[in-house]
Formats: structure tokens, sequence, C-alpha cells
């Protein structure tokens, strides 16, 4: 919903107009909302990012990748849709949890992956 509010603040304006609030309530909500959403694995704050080229929200603390929106093929370009083979060290996997959008429509890709391959060691 829009409010708009409408105030003359300024007669004097060299063009005529007078000065026009617009409060909009409904995304003022939405970025609240956005504002707020933490990290599933570790409930850190997030940061926008840009990994690959690709869109996504960094978490600061543990570094895992979120996306609430985003190519189902771009999120194959941070996290493969393969298992991970061979060993890896705890320490650098990472958790991914993103919404995708693909020709099948919309779904979910989560889990933990190894950045150093792309690819997953834990789904869910
Ligand atoms: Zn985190």
């Amino acid at each position: 919903m829009i409010v708009f509010i409408a105030f003359l603040l300024d007669k004097g304006n060299e063009n005529g107009y007078p000065w026009i609030m617009e409060q909009r309530k409904g995304d003022d909500k939405m970025n609240e909302k956005k504002k707020t959403r933490k990290c599933p694995a570790c409930n850190g704050s997030l940061k926008a990012s840009r990994v690959e080229n690709v869109d996504v929200d960094r978490c600061r603390k543990c570094g895992g990748l979120t996306s609430e929106s985003m190519y189902l093929g771009d999120s194959y370009t941070l996290v493969l849709p393969y298992f991970h083979e061979g060993s890896y060290r705890e320490d650098e996997v990472r958790y991914f949890d993103f919404t995708t959008l693909g020709s099948e429509g919309v779904s979910r890709r989560h889990g933990w992956y190894v950045p150093r391959t792309r690819r997953i060691v834990q789904v869910g």
C-alpha cells in the first residue's frame, strides 16, 4: 500500500509546485525484513556480495552463501550438483542455501560444500 502525504512546504518554489512527500509503508516493511534476515547456519549477519559473477548474500561470520532468489544455472556456478570426492578439511566446509528458479520452477538447494572444489559434502 502506498500512502501519499502532500505538504505545501514552500509556496515560493520557482516552479510553483508543492513539495510532495511520498511514503511507501509496504516497501519499508520489506526492507526491514531483508535487513534482519540472518544466516540459517549460524545466525550471523549477511552482506550482499558478488561471487563468481553471481549476486548472493554472504555470512560475515561463517562465510556461508545464501540467496532468496537466483537462477538455477547461477547456483551451479557456485555449487556444483555433485558430491565431493576425496578428503577435505572440516574448516573449509561452508554452508549454502539457495532458492532457485529453473525450468521446473522454484526450488531450494541447501547443504554444505567445499568452495575449493565447489562440490557438496552434505545435503540439507
Ligand atoms: Zn553463517
